[in-house]
């Protein structure tokens, strides 16, 4: 049988000759992404690689379908309000497992950003999504939003909704697994001085992931960074990126730089990997902006997912912890930043903790954002897999860096009755420099 990937179903189109008519798409978005859409050239080596056609079969929902169809937006071929063509670019995920595979090096993400952004100017996102940005581009109401998602979390009532069917339970069941386990503080070690860093505090992770927020502190601290203040955070813009609100994006984005700027740190550190990859794109986010275009790159230059920072410091070994994780690679991390063999090290640096990474570690787990809500179906079929894959391992652990990861694979394990929870790599750490400190266990199951 031949390994050849499957050969395109539909007519591929010629390159645009030189000095061709303009494009109807020249005052969108979609023009910027011309010269990318150009680089493909159909060889089809990304179908293995996206969820999506895995789970639907259908070449329009894969990443070469979606580059034609967005080709044919472009060229004038297919109107900006064609129904189908929406449906097909919503139900991608945007997880870029589709770039790793590329020989040709498209750069999707950015099409994606661009056509969404384009089509958003005939007919806005669903409402669920606009609602969803509307209250991350707004810190006071978002903070609201999280205080009330504690409460529902503290009393308990998130795990007991979670066993309500379909998109209803599984958002609760998402906070259910957002519970922070008891961690014990310590004060970090003496260490070779490492430079100062900044660390994005984040939306879902200052409001859900507070223990993760202070764990990166403290293990920052242990490998020798000196963490220092940058106020007046916002949202990274990823949301807003990556549902095509490229302005609300842009206006988050500037906020960010600003604050990081004031900061004077020497590294912004990152522990969700959806906005490690938005800041490290802040240049191109606002590249056509005169006034920011060099600051957003200088910022981006600066920006560290937290494992890269701990990597360089070796990291220092913490005591033994005697637990099985299994690991699950975020595709903002994986693909996005391309950083697969940092986490890893991160885990390696907690002896005796086995490490067992998931056969398809590098395969989306279906929670990107605001997917889950907006496509609870596909979100279903692609988490699938996975939970069999988690299953199989016997892990009780589930370790991977950022938190729609982990609260969608954790709603999915809670809702499969499977015996295993979600943690982000820098909590194991952190509980190994914990037991060191206090010579004892400090991961509460
Ligand atoms: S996106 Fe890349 S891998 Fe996929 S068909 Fe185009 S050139 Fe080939
Ligand atoms: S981003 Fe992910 S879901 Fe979308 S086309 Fe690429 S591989 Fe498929």
């Amino acid at each position: 049988m031949s390994d050849a990937p499957p050969r395109s179903p539909f007519p591929v189109p010629e390159g645009r000759a030189p000095g061709a008519r303009p494009l109807p798409c020249a005052d969108t978005p979609l023009a910027g992404a011309m010269p990318g859409i150009m680089t493909c050239v159909h060889c089809g080596f990304c179908l293995q690689a996206c969820p999506t056609y895995l789970a639907l079969g259908d070449e329009n929902d894969s990443p070469r379908g979606r580059i034609l169809l967005v080709r044919a937006l472009a060229e004038g071929t297919l109107p900006l309000d064609d129904p189908d063509v929406r449906t097909h670019l919503d139900q991608c995920l945007g997880c870029r497992g589709c770039e790793t595979a590329c020989p040709s090096g498209v750069p999707y993400g950015h099409i994606l950003e661009a056509a969404r952004a384009t089509l958003n100017t005939v007919k806005p996102p669903a409402r669920i999504a606009r609602l969803g940005l509307a209250v991350f581009a707004r810190p006071r109401l978002l903070a609201a939003a999280l205080a009330a998602a504690r409460v529902v979390r503290l009393t308990g009532l998130a795990a007991l909704l979670a066993r309500l069917p379909g998109r209803t339970g599984f958002a609760f069941a998402m906070l259910a697994a957002s519970t922070p386990r008891a961690s014990r503080s310590y004060t970090p070690r003496d260490a070779t001085p490492r430079g100062t860093v900044a660390i994005l505090q984040g939306c879902v992770m200052r409001g859900l992931f507070a223990h993760v927020n202070r764990a990166t502190e403290r293990t920052l601290a242990t490998n020798g960074y000196r963490v220092v203040p940058a106020p007046a955070q916002r949202c990274c813009g990823a949301l807003h990126a990556h549902a095509g609100d490229l302005a609300g994006a842009r206006a988050l984005a500037r906020r960010n730089i600003a604050a990081f700027e004031r900061s004077g740190a020497d590294f912004i550190a990152v522990n969700a990997s959806g906005c490690g990859l938005m800041i490290k794109e802040y240049g191109h986010l606002l590249a056509d902006d005169p006034a920011w275009a060099d600051r957003a790159a200088a910022i981006a230059a600066r920006a560290r997912d937290v494992s890269e920072l701990l990597v360089v410091a070796g990291p220092t070994l913490g005591a033994p912890l005697h637990e099985h994780a299994a690991y699950d690679a975020p595709c903002h991390l994986v693909h996005g930043q391309h950083l697969a063999r940092e986490p890893l090290a991160v885990l390696g640096a907690v002896p005796s903790l086995v490490v067992t990474p998931l056969p398809n570690a590098d395969q989306c787990c279906g929670s990107a954002g605001l997917y889950s809500l907006v496509e609870p179906r596909l979100a279903q079929d692609v988490l699938g897999p996975k939970l069999a894959e988690i299953a199989s391992t016997g892990a009780p652990l589930v370790a991977t860096g950022n938190p729609g990861c982990m609260m969608h694979i954790g709603a999915g394990l809670m809702r499969a009755k499977i015996p295993a929870r979600t943690v982000h790599p820098v909590e194991l750490l952190d509980a190994a420099y914990a037991a060191q400190a206090h010579g004892a266990a400090a991961l509460d199951r």
